[in-house]
C-alpha cells in the first residue's frame, strides 16, 4: 500500500509588504486561506493537512480547518518566526504514515488540482519537485541604483508552491539546515544545499502569490469569473377564495393559489433558482412554512432576502428565466407587470428576466385547472 500524502499550508508569515497579514485577509466570505485549503481538501491524492499559524491566529486557524478542510484537515500548529521554521515544526508533527510531504503557501489562493498532482507526481518519481515560470522581465544585478550585470533569464525560472518531497528527502534538508544554520525562502533551496537533486514541473501564471494590495485586486476579478445555474420548481393548488398572484402582480381570476404566504408559485421557483446556482439551499429552509411569519406574506420579499442574501455572499444575478405552466388566465397582458416587480425586489433590470407561459394541452393535474407550477433557472456570477 502506498503511504500518505500530507500538505503543510504555510499561515504563519506576518505579510508585511500587503500591509496586513495577507492569509487572513477577506475574500468574499472568507479569508484568503480558506481557498487553497478547499483545493487540497477537494484533491484525490492528498491525505492530511496540516496548517501553521501565528500565535495570534490559533483559535481561527482551528475554525477554518474544520470548516475547509472538514475531511482531510489533521492539526493547527504554531509557526516560527522564519517561514523555514514554521516548515521544520511542521514536520515534527506530520503522521507516520506519511510518505510525501507538500509546502504550499497560503497567500497562493489559486493553486490548481492540476498543478498539485503535477508536482506531487514528479516528487514521487525524482523525490524533489518544484513548479516554476519563465520569467517575463529581463533580469539585473544591482548594486543600489547602478547594474552590476544582467542575468541571462533563458536559463532563470520563479519558483512557487507547492513544492513536494518524499518525506526522507525534506526531513534530512531540515535537519541538515538546523545542524549548519542554512537560511532560504524557499524548501527546495534547502534540499539543493543538502546535495538532493530537485526537478521543475510547469507552473501557472494563476497560481501566483498575494503580496501586495493590487494583487487582491486581481485575485478578486479572477474569482468574480465563474458562472454558475440554478432550478428552481414549484407546484401550488388553484382553489376558490383565494386571490391568484404570479410574480408579485394579482391577476383576476375566480380562483387562486393555496399556501403558507401569498402562494406565489412563480417567486417561489425563482428563489429556488437563486439558491440552487449560489449552492444556499432552498426555499423551505430559508422561509420554512411553520414560521407564522411568512403566513400571507407577499412573496416578492422572499426574492428580495434572497437578493440580499446572495449580495451578501458575493453573488450577482445575471439573468433569471421562467415558464408557467398554467391553463388559464392567459398571462401575456401581466408580463412587463411581473417582470417589473421581479426585478426591482431582485434589484436587476427588467430585461434580466424572461417569463414564459404554457399550457399543457389539457393534460395532468395543470391541464385539469387543479393547480399551477413553475419552472426558473438562475445565472449567477461570484466566486468559486
Ligand atoms: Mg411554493
Amino acid at each position: 500500500m502506498e503511504g500518505k500524502v500530507a500538505l503543510i499550508l504555510l499561515a504563519a508569515g506576518q505579510g508585511l509588504r500587503a500591509g496586513a497579514r495577507k492569509q487572513w485577509m477577506r475574500v468574499g466570505d472568507r479569508p484568503l486561506l480558506a481557498l487553497s485549503l478547499e483545493t487540497f481538501e477537494k484533491h484525490p491524492s492528498i491525505h492530511h493537512i496540516y496548517l501553521g499559524v501565528d500565535e495570534d491566529h490559533r483559535e481561527e486557524g482551528a475554525r477554518c480547518l474544520a470548516k475547509w478542510a472538514p475531511t482531510k484537515g489533521r492539526q493547527v500548529f504554531m509557526g516560527g518566526r522564519r517561514r523555514q521554521d514554521t516548515v521544520y515544526l511542521g514536520l515534527g508533527v506530520l503522521d507516520t504514515q506519511v510518505e510525501m510531504v507538500g509546502i504550499h503557501d497560503a497567500a497562493r489562493p489559486l493553486v490548481s488540482p492540476f498543478l498539485i498532482s503535477r508536482v506531487l507526481e514528479k516528487a514521487r518519481e525524482k523525490g524533489a519537485a518544484v513548479p516554476v515560470v519563465p520569467l517575463r522581465d529581463t533580469v539585473k544585478e544591482v548594486d543600489k541604483d547602478r547594474v552590476v550585470a544582467t542575468l541571462n533569464r533563458q536559463g532563470l525560472r520563479a519558483v512557487q508552491t507547492p513544492q513536494f518531497f518524499r518525506r526522507e528527502v525534506i526531513e534530512r534538508a531540515y535537519r541538515e539546515a538546523t545542524r549548519m544554520g542554512w537560511e532560504a525562502t524557499d524548501d527546495a533551496s534547502l534540499v539543493e544545499r543538502a546535495g538532493e537533486e530537485v526537478y521543475t514541473v510547469e507552473g501557472e501564471e494563476e497560481n501566483f502569490k498575494v503580496t501586495y494590495p493590487q494583487d487582491l485586486r486581481r485575485l478578486e476579478g479572477l474569482l468574480g469569473r465563474e458562472t454558475t445555474a440554478g432550478i428552481g420548481y414549484d407546484v401550488h393548488p388553484l382553489v376558490p377564495s383565494r386571490k391568484l398572484i404570479l410574480g408579485g402582480v394579482e391577476i383576476p381570476h375566480p380562483a387562486g393559489l393555496l399556501g403558507h404566504s401569498d402562494a406565489d408559485v412563480l417567486c417561489h421557483a425563482v428563489v429556488d433558482a437563486l439558491l440552487g446556482a449560489a449552492g444556499l439551499g432552498d426555499i423551505g429552509q430559508l422561509f420554512p412554512d411553520s414560521d407564522p411569519r411568512h403566513k400571507d406574506r407577499s412573496s416578492l420579499e422572499f426574492l428580495e432576502e434572497t437578493a440580499r442574501l446572495l449580495d451578501e455572499k458575493g453573488f450577482q444575478i445575471i439573468h433569471i428565466d421562467a415558464t408557467l405552466v398554467l391553463e388559464k388566465p392567459r398571462i401575456n397582458p401581466y408580463r412587463e407587470a411581473m417582470k417589473e416587480r421581479m426585478a426591482r425586489a431582485l434589484a436587476i433590470p427588467p430585461r434580466s428576466i424572461n417569463i414564459k407561459a404554457t399550457t399543457t394541452e389539457g393534460l395532468g393535474f395543470t391541464g385539469r385547472r387543479e393547480g399551477v407550477a413553475a419552472y426558473a433557472v438562475a445565472t449567477i456570477k461570484g466566486k468559486r
